[in-house]
């Protein structure tokens, strides 16, 4: 029986733990701890974020977002339906209209070129996906906002370290949601964050992290007394999963250089059949960099996906697809307007994620990328 390559496994930097039993020990283990300090600061710091807080998941940071733009009944939003359901679910729960955006032809971000024609008079907000950790042409998606006082809330859950024409992503829209669950380059287990950029959120956005009082203020001791001012929830991580964060964050360029040379190598050895017209490689545009979230193939069709998945089954590799898009999802179907949105349709029928952590070696990449060769090879 051959070795198994599944399709994800968390890593462990081996600080964790350490980390985790120092948190324990101080005895603060509740939100905003000694840790989660380290953490605001790493952030700020190296991505010029104004404003960074840990959350519970990126679809906390989201639902925070959400109530910090007042959405409400009648707004309307547009977002990308090749995505994960947290992206839209947030401005749904506060009454938003979802008018789903196409992709583009050339990755599966959000296609800029038809946006425009979705924007009416009740659009409050956009929410580009940086998918694959890819930025979108956000000169051209703010200048597009602007134009239209519109609010970007970048879904930049698969982009962390990752840069537009040298500004890290996360730092560009108003605000900004970070992922830091157990599927993505930095993680936590379940963690995420929000990051806000428009300085005009960051007082109510302590609020409505501590559940709608001013004890961020009462803590650093600029009111004497603290009490319920404003709508909220309990958004903020145990310093706990702080600590296990810290400790990757410590490891963030040795984490990234090794996922890039897995991207490289899978790359590298895929090429000649991008160049036979057998399959479709990622295409990063000139203005991005890659932060090697995923490395995904693009089949010709359905069928054809779904053979190579049972071939690469077969050799016991685990490659997985990814999203059925959300304007034909059961929740949405009868909201949708009935716009057709063809690339998006197109990536949910031939997008194919590979194997893809940071602890495969160098030897599973070759076992792949044989096993897809060998998989055209076969075929007729
Ligand atoms: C992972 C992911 C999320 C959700 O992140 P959680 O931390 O699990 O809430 C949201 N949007 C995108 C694009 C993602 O990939």
């Amino acid at each position: 029986m051959t070795k198994h390559i599944g399709f994800n496994q968390p890593y462990l930097t081996g600080k964790e733990v350490h980390y985790i039993y120092q948190a324990v020990s101080s005895f603060k283990i509740s939100g905003d701890g000694m840790f989660s300090k380290k953490c605001h600061e790493f952030f700020e710091k190296k991505y010029h974020f104004k404003k960074a807080l840990l959350t519970t998941s990126c679809t906390d940071a989201l639902e925070m977002a959400a109530i910090l733009l007042d959405i409400k009944e009648g707004d309307e939003v547009i977002a990308p339906s090749y995505t994960f359901v947290s992206t839209v679910n947030a401005f749904v729960l506060r009454g938003a209209k979802i008018i789903f955006a196409d992709s583009g032809a050339d990755n599966p971000n959000i296609d800029l070129d038809t946006l425009e024609a979705l924007i009416t008079p009740r659009t409050k907000a956009i929410i580009p996906v940086h998918y694959a950790g890819i930025a979108c042409d956000m000169d051209k998606l703010m200048q597009l906002a602007d134009k239209h006082n519109l609010f970007v809330i970048e879904d930049a859950a698969q982009a962390i370290d990752s840069y537009y024409k040298d500004r890290p992503l996360g730092s560009i829209g108003h605000m900004a949601a970070f992922s830091f669950h157990e599927t993505k380059n930095i993680i936590s287990g379940e963690g995420g964050m929000l990051v806000i950029n428009d300085e005009r959120f960051i007082k109510r956005a302590e609020i409505i992290r501590e559940k709608g009082t001013n004890r961020s203020s009462f803590f650093r001791g600029e009111v004497d007394k603290y009490g319920w001012v404003d709508i909220g929830s309990s958004f903020l991580p145990s310093d706990i999963i702080a600590a296990f964060l810290y400790a990757q964050l410590e490891n963030i360029d040795d984490i990234q250089n090794r996922r890039k040379e897995i991207w490289k190598m899978y790359y590298e050895g895929l090429k000649d059949l991008q160049a036979e017209g057998k399959l479709g490689l990622p295409f990063i545009p000139e203005y991005a960099t890659n932060n090697a979230h995923m490395f995904y193939v693009k089949c010709l069709n359905l069928e054809d996906r779904s053979r190579l998945i049972d071939h690469l089954k077969s050799e016991n590799i685990n490659a997985v697809f990814h999203y059925l898009s959300l304007h034909k999802s059961q929740f949405y179907k009868d909201k949708h307007d009935g716009r057709d949105l063809k690339q998006t349709d197109l990536y949910t029928d031939t997008l194919l994620r590979l194997p893809f952590y940071y602890e495969l070696t160098n030897s599973d990449v070759e076992k792949v990328v044989s096993a897809i060769k060998e998989y055209y090879k076969q075929k007729k």
